[in-house]
């Protein structure tokens, strides 16, 4: 879950009202937000990185109400049956290196920034 207002990180339950630690907004609601690890491949190799809101949705073929409402304690176990992919060979894919320190060394992250789908 999410801010509605915000879009940062909440354990607030979906569609309760609560205080934004990030905004400091009183009675905001929660909203469902994307956040979905992927392998992206192209001729020079592949790297995990992380789709956020808008984009995995897009990539997906799916809302993210629709990837909660499939979610257990497990995960999502079925994932075929919600998501899909329209077009997985023809994404331009913008992604965001952030470097940062973890037990003395230093290590990369990468989120997406921008998945367009490129047409045939
Ligand atoms: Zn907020």
């Amino acid at each position: 879950m999410s801010c509605n207002q915000c879009k940062k990180v909440t354990w607030a339950e979906y569609d309760e009202l609560f205080v934004c630690i990030y905004c400091k907004r009183q009675n905001v609601k929660t909203t469902t937000r994307c956040c979905v690890e992927v392998e992206l491949e192209d001729a020079s190799g592949s790297i995990l990185a992380t789709l956020f809101g808008k984009n995995a949705e897009n990539m997906l073929s799916c809302s993210a109400k629709q990837l909660m409402e499939q979610t257990d304690e497990d995960g999502i176990t079925d994932i075929e049956s919600v998501a899909t992919l329209s077009n997985p060979d023809n994404f331009l894919v913008h992604i965001k290196a952030t470097t940062y320190e973890r037990q003395g060394q230093t290590k990369n992250k990468f989120s997406v920034v921008a998945a367009n789908e490129i047409p045939k």
